[in-house]
């Protein structure tokens, strides 16, 4: 046996298995799915590739710390590994077009041309994405050991960021739109996150976006899995799938067994838990909720959660005159009981290999909130038809108002696929549904959780929910600091490059 079991293969699970490897820790990751990947991952329907994660890479400029992380795992090896569009989404509300730019200066100059009402405010809007693009996530070491030198270094980076940040951080979306007249900026504002992320996420996000951080890999969410499954096993990892840690023995403040719910166990050394909270939580004892997680899990309004109901259609044809992502208003049609107004696409013809040869597949996102996943619980324990009947009547909604918005493509559009909050919860025990961590509202305290539990000496946490907002970036590092901190504690020393280079 390993000396290191890894519970989870999500991104984070993966992370810590290749800094395991790479510090000479034997390791085993038990994923009780049939394939590695968590959230980032993509299956096939129809023959049509269906991905169920990336639209944005946070960590695609050499000039960011993180970017050296995806290096080391394997994502990214030169620069045609990544998808680099001119711009991020486009909106059309009621036939006026506008983009989220790469380029800062077309962008103002679009925005004062559909909005000129909103010119003082747009200027403020681009100078402050501009200013953002100072912020750097730290990926080389985790908060604890980062001393005194490293901190000032980070400190300095973002100094220019400071002020912005502590004057609009509370603020969330919605309100932030409002000092803006024009309904398509409100749009550019929310994209297609809830409207209560406080304002600094839609500054970083463009700010990202605008300086070539977050781009797309070739190969979409495929890609950023299997190249860190191989990169792992190249570095003789193991990897054992259809295991479903179901509870743990503890003796001397240490996890000394870890039993599957298919009868085998195994009695590692030291531990990670890469799953979702909740679900590692159920596994070692709710007893060990820590105050962090049951303070959140207390609060919804303080630290709400989100997820998607997400729906793919084939197109017949290959999509040439369609943005990349586009989010445009409609007539109202009802998901979970709440009106939706707008529809958000994302199509993928520029991804090899993502549908069959002359033709397309493209996505559809609609946002559920905390409370609404209630709904797809509801309905999928009580009366399963009815729940597939609900993914139909809305896949039937959404294909008439696509055929009126892409009048061309009438005719052409076939389902292929309905996800609901309730299908993430069901494949990989994401709470309530959740694809992200805690919402980053105004009003949640941003914690970066410190990765081991008390009371429990040989155990350490990686995953998306450490760091709020969550996401694919932070998944990566918190995977990298599990095995930072595992050696830390162990006295054993770490021998990353990428935390030497920097
Ligand atoms: C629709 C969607 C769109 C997204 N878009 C983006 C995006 O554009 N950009 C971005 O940065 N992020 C995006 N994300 C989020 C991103 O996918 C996640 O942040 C990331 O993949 C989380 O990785 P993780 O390792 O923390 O957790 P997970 O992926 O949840 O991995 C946990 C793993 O643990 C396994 N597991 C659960 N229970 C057990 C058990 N009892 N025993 C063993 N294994 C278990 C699960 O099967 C899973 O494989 C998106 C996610 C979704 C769903």
């Amino acid at each position: 046996m390993s000396e290191l079991a890894i519970i989870g293969g999500g991104v984070s699970g993966l992370a810590a298995g290749i800094y395991a490897q790479m510090s000479g820790l034997e390791s085993e990751i038990f994923e009780s799915h049939t394939v590695v990947g968590g959230q980032c991952t993509s299956w096939t329907r129809k023959g049509f590739h269906i991905d169920n994660c990336v639209h944005w890479m946070t960590g695609t400029s050499p000039k960011k710390e993180i970017y050296k992380v995806w290096q080391e795992v394997g994502v990214i090896t030169k620069e045609e590994d990544i998808l680099r569009h001119d711009y991020f989404l486009q909106v059309d509300i009621d036939g006026v077009k506008a983009h989220v730019w790469r380029n800062l200066d077309k962008m103002k100059q679009e925005l004062l041309s559909v909005a000129p009402e909103d010119e003082k405010e747009i200027k403020k809007f681009i100078k402050l994405i501009k200013t953002f693009q100072a912020i750097e996530l730290p990926s080389m070491v985790p908060n604890e050991q980062m001393g005194f030198c490293r901190n000032m270094k980070l400190v300095l980076k973002m100094l220019k960021a400071i002020p912005a940040f502590a004057k609009y951080q509370k603020l969330t979306l919605a309100e932030y739109a409002q000092r803006f007249k024009s309904p398509i900026i409100h749009r550019i504002i929310y994209n297609y996150v809830p409207e209560q992320f406080y304002v600094i996420s839609a500054f970083y996000m463009y700010a990202m976006f605008t300086m070539g951080n977050a781009d797309l890999p070739v190969g979409g969410s495929d890609s950023i899995t299997n190249r860190m499954r191989d990169k792992y096993l190249s570095l003789g990892g193991k990897i054992s799938t259809k295991k479903k840690a179901i509870n743990v023995e503890i003796n001397n403040k240490k996890i000394t067994k870890i039993k599957f719910t298919d009868g085998s166990d195994v009695q590692p050394k030291y531990v990670i838990f890469a799953t979702d909270p909740d679900v590692t939580f159920n596994v070692i004892g709710r007893q060990y909720l820590d105050e962090h997680f049951k303070f959140s899990y207390e609060h919804p309004d303080l630290y709400p959660v989100f997820s998607d109901v997400n729906l793919y259609f084939a197109i017949d044809g290959k999509i040439k005159d369609l943005p990349i992502m586009e989010i445009f208003n409609c007539e109202p049609y009802q998901v979970a009981g709440r009106d939706h107004k707008v529809i958000i696409t994302n199509n993928y013809t520029d991804q090899p290999n993502f549908a069959p040869e002359g033709k397309d597949v493209m996505q559809i996102l609609m946002v559920q909130y905390d409370y609404e996943y209630k709904y797809w619980d509801d309905l999928y324990n009580t009366d399963r038809e009815k729940y597939k009947a609900e993914k139909q009547r809305i896949a039937d909604d959404i294909l008439k108002r696509l055929e009126t918005h892409y009048p061309q493509y009438k005719g052409k559009f076939t389902l292929l696929e309905v996800v609901t909050p309730k299908s993430f919860n069901r494949f990989l025990g994401s709470y309530k549904g959740s694809y992200m961590g805690f919402i980053q509202t105004p009003y949640t305290k941003k914690e970066v959780h410190k990765g081991v539990i008390e009371g429990l000496d040989n155990l350490y946490l990686a995953g998306q929910w450490l760091q709020t907002p969550g996401g694919l970036p932070n998944a990566l590092v918190t995977g990298k600091f599990a095995i930072q901190r595992l050696l830390k504690r162990e006295n054993m020393s770490d021998k990353f490059c990428s935390v030497k280079k920097h």
